[in-house]
C-alpha cells in the first residue's frame, strides 16, 4: 500500500527520457551498450577485465556494465539531485538487464563472500543529507548476491577536495588525485577479505587506482581486488 502511495505522490518518470513510466523504460535500456572488459591502467581490450600483467603487477579484475551515452548522462544528473530513491531503482533495473546477459562472463568471478564494499564518500553528503555513490552500495551487494558484506567508505580531505575544484585541466587533476589518495581507515576494513571498489562511471580510471592505492595503503591484508562500475566513458 506504501509504494502504490509514494508512487502516487511521485509519479515515476524514466530517468533517461523522462516521458514513459518506469525508472528506465525499454527504449532507454536498449540504447545502452555493453562495455568491453578492458584493463583498468592502459584502457585497453583485456580478456576477464583483468589488468595486463605488462601494465602492473597487481591481479584487479574490473567490470564496468555500459559505455556512457545521453540515457547515461540524464540519469547520473537526475540522481545527483532528489528525490534519489526513484531513481537509485533506475541503477538497480541496470545491474538486473545487465546480469541477465552477462555478455562477456565477467560476473562469475565477482566474490561472493565475505566482501567489503568500498565507496567514494561524497564530500558534499552532510550539506544534502545523503551520499549517492553509498546508497548503491547495497543494491550491487543484492545484485551480485553478496553475503556478509560490510561498506566502507573511502574520504578525502576536505582540503584536497577544494584543491581539486580549483583544477580543470584534465591531466593534472589525474595526476593530483593519484598522488592524493583516499584514505580508508584501517579499522574499517576487514582484514583478509575480498575487495569490491565501486563507483557509478569512470573515465580514465584514475578515481578507481587511487582507491586502490588506498586500500594498499592501509596496510591491512586483503584477498583481491575487484573494482565496478556502472558506466564507461569511452575514451576514443
Ligand atoms: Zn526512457
Ligand atoms: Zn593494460
Amino acid at each position: 500500500m506504501r509504494g502504490v502511495l509514494t508512487r502516487w505522490v511521485v509519479p515515476v518518470r524514466c530517468a533517461g527520457c523522462r516521458r514513459q513510466p518506469a525508472h528506465l523504460c525499454c527504449h532507454c535500456l536498449t540504447t545502452l551498450q555493453f562495455a568491453l572488459p578492458f584493463c583498468l591502467i592502459c584502457d585497453q581490450y583485456s580478456p576477464h577485465g583483468l589488468i595486463h600483467k605488462t601494465c602492473t603487477h597487481l591481479t584487479i579484475q574490473h567490470i564496468s556494465l555500459f559505455y556512457y551515452n545521453h540515457v547515461a548522462r540524464n540519469l547520473l544528473k537526475l540522481y545527483k539531485k532528489k528525490p534519489y530513491k526513484a531513481y537509485a531503482q533506475a541503477f538497480n533495473q541496470l545491474l538486473k538487464y545487465y546480469l541477465h546477459f552477462d555478455p562477456f562472463y565477467l560476473t562469475q568471478k565477482i566474490p561472493n563472500n565475505n566482501v567489503s564494499i568500498i565507496y567514494p564518500a561524497s564530500t558534499r553528503s552532510k550539506s544534502l543529507g545523503y551520499d549517492h555513490i553509498k546508497i548503491l552500495v547495497p543494491l550491487v551487494a543484492q545484485g551480485f548476491n553478496i553475503r556478509n558484506w560490510k561498506a566502507v567508505a573511502a574520504y578525502r580531505s576536505k582540503k584536497q577536495a577544494k584543491q581539486l575544484k580549483t583544477i580543470k585541466s584534465k591531466t593534472k587533476r589525474a595526476e593530483f588525485l593519484l598522488r592524493h589518495s583516499y584514505t580508508i581507515r584501517p579499522k574499517a576494513l576487514r582484514p583478509h577479505s575480498n575487495i569490491l571498489i565501486i563507483d557509478d562511471v569512470t573515465t580514465t580510471s584514475v578515481t578507481l587506482l587511487s582507491l586502490v592505492n588506498a586500500v594498499i595503503n592501509s596496510g591491512v591484508p586483503f584477498k583481491s581486488i575487484t573494482t565496478f562500475t556502472f558506466f564507461k566513458v569511452r575514451l576514443n
